[in-house]
């Protein structure tokens, strides 16, 4: 199925799972990009006054034939099912990051879309800050000799109540730090592979709360990455990069470039918009886009870890 970006009918969409970033993102995103008109929820729990709403994502296709789109806002577990879904009904379907809860099952989608001739788009958000592309353009052609990533947040600022992070296939601290995996493996003129991993476990949950990973990339330059649950006060989301060229300095998740210490971009927040009008484009062209590098390196830092033991984590709204 492709839409025709000459007929400019926006494609009908459906978006599944009203939680944080579909609300904070998608919804005023969608609103701004006249490629998508949003047509319908599923939602267990929550509506939108109005727009028709279904308890699943198997309701909304059934009574919805005219949404040849859907965007898939939950967390990771349990989107394969629903892509499964989607795909099999004929419909294009937009992945939040991670793009599910392991490498096959992903492969797997893409597979399954191939075979319908639908788009499926594996989106990586981080990859459509402002200035990533720029950086990528000043390191395509620089001998890279150290790369350090800086990914330290307030998991009880970003991610209050929210249980799926801790368990199984919920990542922990790489799901954001698997955002500034997706940014190194776009900016980066060659691949880059693990070779050690520590993963401190609170005691009372499934998933790391802090990771230290290192990698190396093809021509053997370290890549050392500390991602951090912990941190109160600023919130520091950097990448530096040192080559032969000027340092290269991404911050705010690549919302700031800073070359040799002078900030040249810094730009505000248009990373969703970005997304619809690359999954409109891929729509009208009868293509997917399913780069599953950052988890694969996400999947092999759990292959390699060291797992430590550390201090239980409470939050009131979750059990345990
Ligand atoms: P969230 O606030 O917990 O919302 C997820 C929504 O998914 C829930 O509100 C729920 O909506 C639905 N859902 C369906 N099955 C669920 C289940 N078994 N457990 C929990 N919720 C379920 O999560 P989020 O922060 O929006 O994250 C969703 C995805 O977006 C994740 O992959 C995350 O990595 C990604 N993301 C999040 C952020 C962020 O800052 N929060 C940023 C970028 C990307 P209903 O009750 O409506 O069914």
């Amino acid at each position: 199925m492709t839409h025709s970006s000459a007929s400019r009918q926006p494609v009908a969409l459906g978006l599944v799972g009203l939680g944080t970033i579909a609300r904070n993102q998608h919804l005023p995103s969608l609103a701004a990009v006249p490629a998508f008109r949003l047509a319908a929820i599923a939602s267990r729990n929550a509506t939108l006054d109005t727009l028709p709403g279904y308890p699943d994502i198997d309701a909304l296709l059934a009574a919805e034939p005219e949404v040849t789109a859907v965007s898939l806002c939950t967390p990771p577990q349990g989107r394969f099912e629903q892509a499964a879904s989607a795909i099999g009904a004929g419909r294009h379907v937009m992945l939040e990051k991670p793009p599910g809860a392991s490498v096959s099952e992903v492969e797997a989608l893409a597979a399954m879309a191939r075979a319908k001739g639908v788009t499926l788009f594996a989106t990586w958000h981080s990859r459509a800050a402002a200035a990533v592309e720029e950086a990528r353009r000043l390191l395509a052609n620089r001998k890279i000799s150290r790369v350090e990533i800086t990914w330290k947040e307030d998991v009880r600022h970003w991610h209050p109540g929210q249980d799926w992070i801790w368990q199984p296939g919920g990542l922990g601290v790489f799901d954001p730090g698997i955002n500034a995996l997706s940014v190194v493996t776009r900016i980066l003129p060659s691949a880059l592979h693990p070779v050690s991993a520590v993963l401190d476990v609170p005691e009372n949950r499934q998933a790391p709360i802090a990771a230290r990973l290192s990698m190396v990339t093809a021509d053997g330059a370290p890549v050392e990455a500390e991602f951090d649950w912990r941190q109160t006060g600023p919130q520091t989301w950097d990448i530096r990069v040192e080559s032969d060229g000027p340092e290269i300095l991404l911050r705010m998740g690549g919302a700031e470039l800073h070359v040799a210490g002078e900030k040249i971009i810094a730009a505000a927040d248009e990373e969703y918009r970005r997304l619809y009008a690359r999954f409109a484009e891929l729509i009208a062209t009868g293509a997917s886009e399913v780069d599953l590098s950052p988890l694969q390196l996400v999947a092999d830092a759990f292959l390699l870890a060291e797992r430590r033991t550390v201090a239980p984590f409470h939050d009131p709204a979750l059990p345990g």
